[in-house]
């Protein structure tokens, strides 16, 4: 079926209230970033999110939307618990708290340039990637409960890390209401060994230097200049949080009957937030997403020392924020305060200045967003801005427009690399296919997207950052 798309202002679409839809869809993109409707169904899914049970304001797209499970990657979505708003797993994805790790070296991009290939080497070296086991740091069965619960802060505690990285997580490193036993033995075995490891295909660790400033205050609150050589890590929770996913989809995909909740695709698999299913999925979600970041402190512990044998430099953390979440937060809706269960997936939370769940020397200049773009392009960072939509949420990276394996098809991997290191950017790991799926030509144009969410009123930017070296997963 057609989805009705009326433009309504600047890089801002709507699709009206049409059958079974409990809100209208609002797409924030150009006409020139819009899915191909012929050939991508994430429009079709804003319209399917728009059904769920206790959905309030609008099912949301960002301008990087594209298909993926139940929601589309890019989709944000709030439901009101108080008023049976459900939770959907498909709602924040198979990675669990997927997102962005971005560090700052207190060295330039010159000085850096002689031992770039070293230290892409000792990255390469000490950094697992692939699907398969194998991580940093091995624990036993009882230290994994405790990253469960204590996310970053387990390993800061553990010497892998220092007290300031904590003030620059989101959450402070550890997201509350996690219960380690809510997560299967399936889960924890999968868990046990890839903490400090980055998976496949588009999880990268990037060596990438400050191209250009747009927001000097912001940048220099954030610990960034022109010049400035920065750690990109983009990771989530590995094989743990994917079971996760797949456990509670199967649970909440028999316990949906029993709710009286029907969904026009099973993808979109649901239960009320507060029933005891949906309040099971919260604290396995939450435990994931604590092994996320300590996943990512892991990583970005290894990568500070690599710098300090190579480079002899240190290494700040800016921030680290994820994509793939769901959050209680409390939102002004129609002049009242409400509890709101807000799913991301694909999409990035951006709190404007002053907001008090940031740390005052952000607050003055708003959350840090992380937004990868391709290891040919650039990344950017962004800030929350007030007024900011879609419950302060934006763009989470370029977003895909080609499938792996049309991209594997086009591209000739081998080629890539070639291109790539002609262009002064060094790669290490992934096979020719795997660099062909993430290919440039595979996501959309990361400067219009960018510019889109900018444009929408959801973000505003602070800084533009190229690639030096990548590690691919
Ligand atoms: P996702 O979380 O949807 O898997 O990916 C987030 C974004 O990462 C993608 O939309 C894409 O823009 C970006 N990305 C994928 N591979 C790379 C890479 O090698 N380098 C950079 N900088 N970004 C990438
Ligand atoms: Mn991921
Ligand atoms: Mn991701």
């Amino acid at each position: 079926a057609d989805v009705e798309l009326v433009p309504d202002g600047a890089f801002r679409f709507r699709i009206p209230r049409g059958e079974g839809m409990r809100v209208p869809g609002v797409v924030f993109a150009s006409a020139e970033l819009l899915p191909d409707v012929a050939g991508d169904q994430a429009l079709q899914q804003v319209v399917n999110v728009a059904t769920l049970p206790g959905i309030v304001g609008a099912s949301y797209a960002m301008p990087d939307v594209h298909w993926g499970y139940g929601f589309p990657i890019g989709g944000v979505a709030a439901t009101e618990p108080d008023a049976g708003g459900v939770i959907s797993p498909g709602g924040v994805g198979f990675d669990i708290s997927c997102g962005v790790r971005l560090l700052a070296a207190h060295c330039g991009s010159e000085s850096l340039a002689p031992r770039l290939r070293q230290l892409m080497d000792v990255l390469s070296a000490r950094v697992p990637r692939g699907p398969g086991r194998g991580g940093i740091w091995t624990l036993r069965r009882a230290e994994l409960g405790e990253v469960l619960t204590g996310g970053a802060r387990y390993p800061v505690e553990h010497g892998r890390g220092v007290a300031r990285d904590l003030v620059r997580c989101e959450d402070g490193g550890v997201l509350a209401g996690a219960a380690a036993d809510e997560v299967s033995e399936r889960a924890v075995d999968r868990g046990l060994g890839q903490v400090g490891s980055l998976g496949s295909g588009n999880h990268f660790l990037e060596v990438q230097k400050v191209q250009k400033v747009y927001d000097e205050r912001a940048a220099q609150v954030m610990g960034l200049g022109e010049g400035q050589v920065c750690v990109m890590i983009h990771c989530g929770s590995r094989g743990l949080g994917h079971q996760i996913c797949t456990d509670h989809v199967r649970t909440m995909d028999r316990a949906m009957d029993r709710y009286g909740i029907r969904v026009p695709d099973r993808q979109l698999a649901c239960v009320p937030a507060d029933s005891a299913e949906g309040r099971s999925y919260l604290a396995a979600m939450a435990a994931a997403a604590n092994y996320a970041r300590a996943n990512r402190q892991v990583l970005g512990d290894t990568a500070r020392r690599a710098f300090a044998e190579v480079m002899h430099c240190p290494v700040d953390l800016v921030y680290d924020i994820s994509h793939n979440m769901a959050k209680m937060e409390t939102h002004t809706v129609d002049g009242r305060e409400r509890r709101l269960c807000v799913h991301r997936k694909g999409a990035t939370r951006a709190l404007p200045a002053r907001h008090p769940e940031l740390p005052d020397d952000l607050a003055a200049v708003g959350q840090p967003v992380l937004i990868p773009g391709t290891m040919g392009t650039a990344s950017y960072v962004l800030a929350g801005v007030e007024g900011g939509g879609a419950w302060h949420s934006t763009c989470h990276g370029a977003g895909r427009v080609r499938s792996r394996h049309r991209a594997a098809r086009e591209v000739d991997g081998r080629r890539l690399r070639e291109d790539l290191e002609a262009a002064g950017v060094v790669v290490r790991g992934s096979s020719a296919r795997g660099l062909a799926e993430e290919a440039p030509l595979a996501y959309k144009d990361i400067d219009a997207v960018v510019r889109a969410s900018e444009g929408a009123g959801l973000c505003r930017r602070v800084a533009r950052l190229v690639p030096l070296g990548v590690l691919k997963g």
